[in-house]
């Protein structure tokens, strides 16, 4: 217990001081964390104050805290990376002296300059020891350099946050469907799961009715709980798992599921709902960002997302002007990650791209304490995305069971209307799976106009060649498998 203490005083110190985060500490907090719970089933008391839970901190810590690590934050920045050392000469600013009134004179880091040159973002005084590649649905992927010391303690500010956010016990077995190639979500979950004590498996992005089977298959192992109880996948692959299940007659009995812990894209509203009833699973969708780590967001029951303070800086601004977003507006998440978390690749006021609205009254919510955006609406990528939102495209389309999922569809300016017109509308080309459907177009359109969506008109699709370009979606990564298809279903492989 006596190391456990000053485990915690040493990290404590280093995040006051923004000096260098010894991984053993942290680990070392994680590990006695995960004894406790084996010991008494319950965590300790202090649990709250642990790093990455969000404890109430008095706003004028928190504001002076903010102060010191955008400072240290920008001075690392300008002293160790290329790309900030002649940005801040450039702008004659001294980081020393820098204070947030001054923050927006440093201008917004947009997602092609990592792009371009990843290594102009890497410190020249920190180890490079992974490259994480994005996805890259948007495009090139983007290449952010990790060192050793970041990974070990992000990993374990994910196995307490596995512990007492996800409720992850030894009984507990977690399967994982994501992209095999993605190594860093990939080593902080199975990481973060085995040493909870809980099993992991890595599924990839398979067939969805292999995903199925596996899901339902008996485990046998003893204390364990006798099938998959958790599952961690992106929005895309959920959808293709239900449709799956949805039409092989699958129910939720059929499986073990507890928890279903979705990443990476917009989850719908509809999806979610469907999802729990055929799987029998609670779904919720955390914010993660590689280029952010260890910064995130998490859900509150008010239906916000509340954004930590304790591992970076959030702005929401407008995507074309970079002025702040005023309550109610729409913006995107710039987001400032701060040393000593980070020490590898150090981004000021990196713009993630992701759109999100501002709550118009302040949040009244169990994480009200915490910023408070919507949910995440989409990605900016022209006027036309903020026109109708992802989130207003997939709360419309993936509620009918007719559209084929995950759902393809596209948005073009209204015809005779230019893109760019603040008050235009869109077109909505939707794919969906026979002959063109009356009924179906009349619900989509009846609803459409009932949530107020600025849609001119919906056109279906039954022939994705005849489509404008839909977007690609973390679902068509699929990982091919010498396992044959076959007689699929509940009572398909008996
Ligand atoms: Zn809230």
């Amino acid at each position: 217990m006596f190391a456990t203490a000053m485990s915690q005083l040493r990290y404590g110190a280093s995040i006051l001081t923004n000096r260098r985060i010894r991984p053993g500490d942290l680990e070392r907090l994680a590990r006695d964390l995960v004894a406790t719970i084996a010991e008494f089933g319950e965590p300790g008391e202090d649990s709250a104050l642990l790093p990455g839970r969000a404890g109430h901190v008095d706003p004028r810590l928190r504001r002076e805290v903010a102060r010191r690590s955008l400072r240290a934050t920008a001075r690392a920045a300008a002293r160790h990376t290329a790309y900030y050392r002649r940005q801040f000469t450039e702008l004659c600013l001294d980081p020393a002296e820098l204070e947030p009134e001054d923050w927006s004179r440093i201008p917004v880091t947009p997602k092609q300059a990592l792009r371009a040159l990843p290594a102009a973002f890497v410190s020249d005084a920190a180890s490079p020891a992974l490259m994480a590649l994005t996805t890259g649905t948007s495009g090139t992927p983007t290449a952010v350099w990790f060192s050793r010391t970041e990974i070990e303690s992000a990993i374990a500010f994910s196995t307490i946050s596995a512990v007492l956010g996800l409720g992850l016990r030894p009984r507990h077995t977690v399967a994982y469907a994501g992209c095999s190639r993605a190594t860093l979500p990939l080593v902080y979950a199975e990481e973060s799961t085995t040493r909870t004590g809980a099993g992991f498996v890595q599924f990839g992005t398979v067939e969805p009715a292999l995903a199925l089977d596996r899901l339902a298959a008996p485990l046998g192992l003893p204390g364990r709980d006798p099938q998959i109880t958790h599952l961690t996948t992106s929005a895309s692959y959920l959808a293709a798992l239900v449709q799956e299940a949805e039409q092989q007659n699958w129910r939720s009995a059929d499986f073990g599921l507890e928890s279903i812990s979705v990443g990476g894209e917009v989850l719908s509203a509809p999806l979610r709902r469907r999802a729990e009833a055929v799987l029998g699973a609670t779904v919720s969708s955390a914010y993660l960002m590689t280029e952010i780590l260890p910064s995130g967001a998490t859900p509150c029951t008010g239906g916000h997302l509340h954004h930590t303070t304790e591992f970076g800086h959030l702005e929401v601004l407008d995507p074309v002007s970079r002025e702040p977003t005023a309550p109610g507006g729409i913006g995107t998440l710039v987001h400032t990650p701060y040393v000593p978390y980070r020490e590898c690749t150090l981004l000021l006021r990196y713009a993630t791209g992701d759109l999100v609205r501002l709550p118009a009254e302040p949040p009244e919510c169990e994480l009200a304490h915490l910023p408070a955006t919507s949910e995440i609406l989409g990605r900016w990528n022209g006027p036309l995305s903020t026109t109708v939102t992802t989130r207003e495209v997939l709360d419309l389309v993936e509620a009918e069971p007719e559209v084929p999922l995950p759902a393809r569809y596209a948005l073009t300016a209204a015809p005779g209307s230019s893109p760019d017109d603040p008050g235009g509308r869109a077109r909505l080309h939707l794919l969906v799976g026979g002959p063109p459907a009356t009924a179906l177009l009349g619900r989509l359109e009846e609803r459409a106009a009932a949530a107020g969506l600025r849609l001119s008109d919906i056109v279906l699709h039954e022939d994705r060649s005849t489509m404008p370009p839909t977007t690609p979606v973390r679902a068509d990564l699929r990982e091919h498998s010498f396992e044959t298809g076959g007689d699929r279903g509940p009572g398909g492989t008996e």
